[in-house]
């Protein structure tokens, strides 16, 4: 590499998200130069790949979005309690407008590798054009769900029907009129599309391994004088938010599930089911760390099950009863358990005849085949380390990230990794990102990682790192929070077990991000 003909760059972000937008215009302010990679053609991040129809925001709108401007709050409109996916997109591109910054971001390019120079102290970082930039600072935007995740199924490349994932999906508009569209999984984002599928195509069979808990969404429009008087109080909530454990001033809970009687514990389940939303894992404050409290929540959505689908057999299938409530994450749904009703709707448990394989013309289960215009994958993604461990960053001594990370995705705050000196990860492992409200996360990153840039250069100093014994009680810091919750007992893609070899560690931190 010959550094001296590089472009120099005092920051270099990975991604355009969220994450990759509220950085890039934060580090204008403190006046340093700035570029941004960005695989996709346009800004948008997760919103701009998960295109799918039904997808949809389960954090409520008017709380998932930018608070640093209040003329950029102002100047936008949320139309629905949970915002669809082009709405987000729309939001996002409203955002890079507002502040011209497209200006200073690549699209169309995908950062390859990434490393340190010990003696110079700055980062190179190598494209996939083959293009290397230098930088003093590496921040990384990748997001925390952004790889894909694909079953290894034998037979897909024989297939000759269509067939997409939803964390992949294409950007126009499609119409499954009168097709028979099979889809695996049935996490958030086949709870999502199922509903919208079931309208459209001739059949949809849903293909279910492990049922998930799912609450409505209870979505509706906002009118004008609501959002303009949340908008009056918007920063306030958002301080009061940023003290709580999951990021949201609207979730409260009654003290203990085990505290009330039947009957009192079956109208507030009943009032924060008809409230809507994920709020209902907090109902009561001990569903996410009692065994038995969680046990109440999770038959009381068994029997909210029971009642909407009307074939007893096919509601217990439905019936999710591996995990406790939440800790996988709770779905949020526009009339999900209703669609089995619809003769066009068909439920395959393949836990009990597993896929064998993909074939030609479809799908072929232990005990039956089915014939499928369109297939598609809601089988979720190499979650929170998954796109940062294929990057090929390289710290001191060449030590690579994925190597450090192989075992435990060890790191201070969430944000910062022994032995990789300036460079940041906005919502890492061990930071409440995906627990969380996920922009305020992002903005308290962001925030901190712009103030840590100021106090290096207030020192005069060259480089910054987290050390090592600040790494190690943070990760014990992390995991004893997460210990006393019923979060790392059950398998998850928190934890990694979505993905065959991944080190199984409760990756987010439960603490909140006040604490
Ligand atoms: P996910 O929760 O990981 O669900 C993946 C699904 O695919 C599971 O049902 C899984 O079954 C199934 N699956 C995987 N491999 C399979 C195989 N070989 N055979 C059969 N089934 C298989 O992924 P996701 O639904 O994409 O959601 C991931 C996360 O993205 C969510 O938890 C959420 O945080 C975020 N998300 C949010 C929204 C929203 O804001 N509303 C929407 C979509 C996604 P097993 O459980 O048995 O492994």
């Amino acid at each position: 590499m010959r550094e001296t003909e590089n472009e120099f760059k005092d920051v270099i972000i990975i991604g355009a998200g969220f994450a990759g937008l509220g950085m890039l215009h934060r580090v204008r302010q403190l006046n340093l130069s700035a570029r941004v990679y960005e695989r996709a053609t346009n800004v948008g991040g997760t919103w701009y790949w998960n295109s799918y129809p039904g997808a949809r925001c389960d954090v409520e709108s008017l709380d998932y979005q930018f608070a640093f401007s209040d003329t950029l709050q102002r100047g936008w409109r949320w139309n629905e309690r949970f915002a669809e996916q082009k709405e987000i997109l729309a939001y996002l591109n409203y955002v890079a407008d507002s502040f011209n910054l497209r200006n200073d971001i690549q699209f169309k390019t995908s950062i390859e590798k990434a490393v340190f120079c010990e003696t110079k102290k700055i980062w190179q970082v190598v494209t996939d054009s083959g293009e290397t930039t230098n930088a003093t600072y590496l921040i990384s935007a990748v997001g925390c769900l952004s790889t894909p995740s694909m079953p290894k199924l034998p037979g897909l490349s024989s297939y000759v029907g269509r067939w997409y994932h939803t964390g992949n999906w294409p950007q126009q508009d499609m119409d499954f009129s009168g097709l028979n569209v099979g889809v695996i999984g049935t996490g958030s984002s086949g709870i999502q599309i199922i509903p919208e599928l079931a309208k459209q195509a001739q059949s949809v069979m849903v293909f279910q391994r492990s049922p998930n808990f799912s609450v409505p969404a209870n979505n509706h429009r906002h009118t004008k004088t609501f959002t303009d008087e949340y908008y009056d109080s918007f920063l306030a909530k958002r301080e009061q938010a940023s003290r709580t454990t999951y990021g949201n001033a609207n979730w409260s809970s009654y003290p203990s599930a085990l505290d009330v009687t039947d009957q009192r514990r079956n109208e507030i389940y009943e009032e924060y089911w008809n409230k809507g939303g994920a709020g209902f894992m907090v109902s009561f404050a001990d569903v996410l760390t009692n065994p038995k409290s969680n046990e109440f929540a999770a038959d009381f959505i068994r029997g909210k099950i029971d009642s909407i689908v009307k074939d007893k057999a096919l509601a217990n299938i439905l019936h999710p009863t591996d995990h406790a409530v939440g800790t996988k994450r709770i779905c949020v749904d526009t009339n999900y358990y209703e669609t089995f009703n619809k003769e066009n709707v068909t439920l395959v448990d393949v836990r009990q005849c597993p896929i064998q394989s993909i074939t030609k013309t479809g799908l072929l289960t232990l005990d039956d085949s089915y014939d499928l215009d369109v297939l598609i994958f809601a089988t979720g993604f190499d979650a929170i380390t998954g796109t940062l461990m294929r990057i090929d960053i390289r710290g001191r001594g060449g030590m690579k990230l994925s190597d450090k990370w192989a075992k435990s995705p060890n790191n201070f705050l969430g944000l910062s990794v022994a032995g990789f000196p300036n460079f940041f990860v906005i919502t890492g492992p061990g930071s409440p990102s995906v627990l969380s409200n996920m922009v305020l996360s992002i903005e308290q990153h962001v925030e901190w990682i712009a103030r840590c840039i100021s106090f290096v250069a207030e020192q005069g100093a060259k480089c910054i790192e987290a050390t090592e014994p600040a790494e190690k009680a943070w990760v014990a810091h992390v995991n004893e929070i997460a210990q006393q919750t019923l979060f790392p007992k059950n398998n998850s893609w928190y934890l990694g077990s979505n993905i065959e070899g991944k080190a199984r560690v409760f990756m987010p931190y439960v603490g909140g991000i006040g604490q």
